[in-house]
């Protein structure tokens, strides 16, 4: 038996269980060693039927004062009820469907039950089908598992404790003992015990520790690396000038210290040794398209082309639209290049690209990524980096001639996650907000306000200015939930009639909403109704009003972006929260977003709310997802293992040792790249 041996192998296990195994993400032995628990039922921390918590899982122990009686139930059921004591009190048992109960539940026999305690319609204390064992047997911590409807936890339990037979074969311990010693690490087998079956709190964290740290430690060992490759790339692009001055100068507005400081560092890069690798993070309108256009500028000046890639074609559009207009003093020529441009019109800007006549294409990722060749490509832009992963940028990377990568993204990323997620980034942050920015003011709201928010609106338009109505869905779904469409149709003859209303929803064509877009941004349309397609970087001044309807529908970042849609131009804004729900979590986003306009606060609150899955998750990055460390949580031993990994990879870069030949394999295969 080795690391590679398939589960199908172990003992109790063939190929039945095998195929449920692998629904759980388990192929083999170790990795069976490595699928954690999710939780444990504590056996060992008896507590009295007096003090037994309501409504949460405890162990009692007690003895049965009165054999188990049966009752028919509807349907030809039994249920069994059982009295049990521990001397301070009574409790109630039942147990539904077990005929064996009575012989296994006996007079005057005192036994262990786990379960949760509630009080019974007559108020008097009862456990439903608890789990139960005799008292000498005297169980501890069990572990429970993620299961299937075919694999049940305690057949999982059963087959971890086959495998933990075989781990004097299976587990090569990767770090040495001497790293071990200086970070206070258990063992790896020693860890593995600890964590499926714990002897106490205690053991358990000992466990805990090693598997968190092991899995930080690998995930930064890679990402050090990947930066470090990054920067070994040689320039192949430097350029010569800087012309960034020249286009600012052209720009109708002054540039924040944030701006300018982010175009000197990023310049800075294009002009030294190594190519940029630049995260370019900033809050939601402060500028950063400014910046990558005086980049895109310079690169051209040095004759050299570049691409910026957004994540859909609406944004796309809307970014050949704002680069037009920055551009139109200049004689830098863009062009756009989406699923939907025309073939024959696709070849004529293929052809231009190829001949270098166009300095600028904006597109989709998939049409860029895979379509066009340039004449010679010196800087990749990346707008909202968060929908994409890690790898795409190495493809990016890899493909043609290593050209600068700018990213940017408008997802404030509390610090610590940053660390990790751009590992392998520099990074300039906008924190400063242009001058003439001021607060969206934000409410929070009942239905029963809508009237006075028609009337609001109304103002806003009356004067001049324009508004959004958002809405969760396009069509009938939800019952409880207002439509988009139909809630369009009926504003646009009841409320709202006389007044230029659109209609903007993620199910119309790329050029339908192209069209709907471009009417907003001129102010054909005074109202525009849309669901969350107008999410992600649409930019209209104007606009000054944002009312987002059931909004318990949006988690805490979403709502942050969809306000950040308003508040763009110079007008005082606002940001009108509408949600009946009585749900705690909803009224804690809308009161946190009342309060606060800081996407960074924001954010970490989101994380706090939902836990950073959502963020790390490696369909977000490409990043290996975390099984056991918690970014939120696992801080001290974050920092401990990222000094850890960056002491080893001072002495031995590329993991050479014989010491680190392990190490070497773990970070390779956690990576899935043959050769990081
Ligand atoms: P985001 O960072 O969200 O992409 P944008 O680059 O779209 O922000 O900028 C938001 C708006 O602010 C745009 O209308 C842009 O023209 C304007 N803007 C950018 N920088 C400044 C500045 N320094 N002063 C005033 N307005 C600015
Ligand atoms: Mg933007």
């Amino acid at each position: 038996m080795d690391i590679n041996t398939d589960i199908k192998y172990l003992k109790g296990v063939g190929s039945a269980r095998a195929a449920e195994f692998n629904k759980l993400g388990v192929d083999t032995v170790d990795a069976l060693l490595h699928f954690y628990p999710r939780n444990y039922e504590d056996w060992s921390k008896i507590v009295s039927i007096k003090d037994a918590p309501i409504d949460e899982n405890c162990c009692i122990r007690a003895i049965v004062s009165h054999v188990p009686t049966k009752h028919l139930i509807k349907g030809g059921r039994t249920l069994y009820k059982v009295s049990v004591t521990d001397g301070k009190g009574m409790l109630n048992l039942t147990f539904f469907n077990n005929k064996y109960i009575p012989q296994m539940l006996k007079e005057n026999e005192e036994y262990l039950f786990y379960g949760k305690v509630l009080y019974s319609r007559i108020g008097v204390k009862e456990m439903l089908s608890p789990m139960f064992i005799k008292a000498e047997q005297n169980e501890k911590i069990r572990p429970i598992y993620h299961a299937t409807a075919k694999l049940s936890s305690r057949t999982i339990e059963k087959c971890v404790t086959e495998a933990l037979k075989h781990t004097d074969e299976i587990v090569k311990d990767p770090l040495p003992e001497e790293m071990r010693k200086k970070y206070r690490l258990c063992t790896l087998k020693e860890a593995l015990f600890s964590v499926h079956f714990p002897v106490d709190n205690a053991d358990l964290e000992k466990g805990r520790r090693r598997l968190i740290f092991d899995e930080l430690f690998y995930l930064q060992m890679g990402l050090i690396r990947l930066k470090d490759k990054n920067r070994e790339t040689e320039n192949r692009h430097i350029l010569q000038r800087d012309y960034s001055g020249e286009f600012i100068r052209t720009l109708p507005f002054e540039l924040t210290n944030a701006q300018k400081r982010s175009i000197a560092e990023a310049i800075g890069d294009m002009s030294g040794e190594k190519m940029m690798n630049r995260l370019l993070q900033g809050d939601v309108g402060s500028g950063k398209t400014a910046v990558a256009a005086a980049l895109i500028y310079a690169v051209a000046k040095n004759k050299m082309q570049s691409a910026l890639m957004a994540p859909t074609e609406v944004l796309a559009e809307q970014h050949l639209r704002t680069f037009e207009k920055m551009f139109k003093n200049t004689d830098i020529k863009v062009e756009l290049l989406t699923g939907s441009t025309k073939a024959k019109e696709k070849r004529e800007i293929k052809q231009r690209l190829k001949s270098g006549e166009t300095d600028l294409v904006i597109g989709t990722h998939a049409i860029i990524q895979q379509d066009v060749e340039f004449n010679n490509i010196g800087f990749v832009v990346t707008d909202e980096q968060h929908r994409f992963g890690v790898n795409q940028r190495t493809v990016l990377r890899d493909k043609g001639e290593s050209p600068h990568v700018l990213v940017m993204s408008a997802t404030p990323i509390p610090r610590t996650l940053a660390l990790i997620i751009y590992g392998d980034l520099d990074v300039s942050v906008l924190d400063e907000m242009p001058l003439n920015r001021k607060k969206t003011e934000t409410y929070f709201v009942t239905g029963e306000y809508h009237e006075r928010i028609y009337n609001f609106i109304k103002k806003h338009l009356d004067s001049g200015l324009q508004a959004f109505i958002v809405c969760p869905l396009v069509n009938e779904g939800e019952s409880d939930l207002i439509p988009a469409k139909e809630y369009y149709e009926k504003l646009s003859t009841t409320v709202f009639r006389g007044y230029r209303l659109g209609l903007l929803h993620g199910q119309m064509k790329g050029s339908e909403k192209e069209k709907i877009m471009r009417s907003f941004a001129e102010n054909e349309i005074q109202l525009l109704v849309s669901t969350v397609v107008i999410e992600v970087g649409i930019d209209v001044p104007n606009a000054a009003l944002i009312v987002i309807e059931n909004a318990e529908r949006f988690g805490l970042s979403q709502l942050h972006q969809l306000r950040g849609r308003v508040g763009r131009g110079s007008e005082k804004s606002t940001c009108i929260l509408v949600s009946d729900s009585q749900s705690e979590n909803a009224k804690q986003r809308f009161d946190i977003m009342c309060k606060t306009t800081d996407g960074f606060k924001i954010a970490d609150e989101d994380l706090k709310m939902r836990g950073p899955g959502d963020f790390f998750g490696s369909k977000q990055h490409g990043l290996p997802s975390l099984k056991i460390a918690s970014l939120l949580t696992d801080n001290e031993l974050l920092m401990l293992s990222r000094t850890a990994a960056a002491e080893l990879l001072e002495d031995d870069f590329d993991m050479k040792k014989k010491e680190h030949i392990q190490i070497r394999h773990q970070v390779n295969r956690l990576f899935s790249q043959p050769s990081i």
